[in-house]
């Protein structure tokens, strides 16, 4: 399965865009949003994601529309359950 992929460095703006993004969400939050098919966690949301992303599992290879912001009250919802509970 190996395919012949040419990886170069990225262009000096764009490292500094890396840089900067690496900065940006160093002090935030970070949670891994699972596959709906297989469970693998397939991407990475910070606190200040917002909208919609596709990402493709990398287990299994289905392309999936996240909505973030949907996801997160879901998951916020989750979370505060058990903690009320008390
Ligand atoms: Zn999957």
């Amino acid at each position: 399965m190996k395919k012949n992929i040419r990886v170069s460095e990225p262009s000096a703006e764009m490292q500094e865009k890396i840089k900067k993004a690496r900065y940006a969400i160093a002090n935030q939050k970070m949670r891994m949003v699972k596959c709906p098919y297989c469970g693998h966690n397939t991407i990475a949301v910070f606190e200040d994601s917002r909208g919609h992303i596709q990402a493709k599992c990398k287990l299994c290879g289905r392309e999936t529309v996240f909505d973030v912001l949907n996801m997160r009250r879901l998951i916020l919802r989750l979370y505060k359950e058990p903690r009320d509970n008390k």
